[in-house]
């Protein structure tokens, strides 16, 4: 036992862990909130399950914030959780924006500002759900939601040309810029795909932090890892995830270490 460490009192009760409390902040990924009736891809959450799962956080004294929070909050992040909606399906405003609000959490809403008004046509089994248009994504930012960036239009970026990720990253930023007045802080890669050209292209564009799903040795403030959510996630389920990303905590390598590989994520998108 290290010398500065106590020994622990015979009538102490025993520690209970904390995982949220530990150096990586917790961030929740989550996409369409509507019936998950028709979903291949478990990508959907329905409202009703997102209230419980919101409570299930409260209950563990977690308040739910944008990434960008999140990520000033620094030392004072213990009682924070990241929430993020990736894709900016519609159903945000009318469906995930009222639990949200209910329970007084934020959330970053990850927006395709290049397929406004469109449809997830990148998920061939479908099925089609319609993502916010111009005006859609005004309303978020006004709703005091923070509005990021998946790029213009949901493509794998390890896969193209440095001037496709350039547009990709950079012209989507400023697209969400003139729209919400505010450069956007955040970025996330589509499909939680991404190597260490597209995480320094993600910086040079000008984004603070950018969100992965499983980033593996690229783990840094541009390549936050995240946990999937998913509809059948309650409450045993819920505080296995929080204890996983804990655990992943110890056995990822240091924030900022360089590697050449691509952190590819199975499941969602
Ligand atoms: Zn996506």
């Amino acid at each position: 036992m290290a010398a500065d460490t106590p020994a622990p009192r015979a009538d102490a009760p025993p520690s209970r862990p904390r995982p949220h409390t530990r150096r990586q902040p917790w961030i929740l990924t989550y996409h369409s909130v509507t019936d998950p009736g028709d979903d291949p891809y478990g990508i959907t959450v329905s409202p009703d399950r997102l209230d419980e799962q919101l409570s299930w956080l409260r209950g563990r004294r977690l308040r739910g914030v944008g990434v960008s929070e999140l990520l000033r909050a620094g030392a004072g992040r213990r009682g924070l959780v990241g929430l993020t909606f990736d894709d900016g399906y519609a159903d945000f405003l009318d469906e995930a924006l009222p639990v949200l609000r209910r329970h007084g959490f934020r959330a970053t809403v990850f927006v395709l500002p290049g397929r406004p008004g469109g449809v997830n046509e990148w998920d061939p089994l479908g099925p089609r759900k319609p993502l916010l248009t111009h005006e859609d994504v005004r309303r978020v930012a006004a709703a005091g939601m923070e509005v990021g960036s998946h790029g213009l239009c949901h493509q794998d970026l390890t896969a193209l040309t440095d001037e496709e990720l350039r547009r990709e990253t950079r012209h989507s930023r400023e697209l969400i810029g003139d729209l919400t007045g505010s450069l956007p802080e955040g970025f996330c890669y589509p499909y939680g795909y991404v190597d260490r050209r597209v995480a320094d292209a993600a910086r040079t564009a000008g984004y603070g932090y950018a969100c992965a799903l499983a980033p593996g040795p690229l783990l840094s403030r541009f390549a936050l890892p995240r946990t999937h959510i998913s509809q059948a996630d309650r409450g045993v389920r819920l505080w296995a995830k929080d204890l996983r990303h804990g655990l992943r905590q110890v056995t990822s390598p240091a924030a900022g270490h360089r590697s050449a590989g691509r952190a590819r994520a199975g499941g969602p998108r």
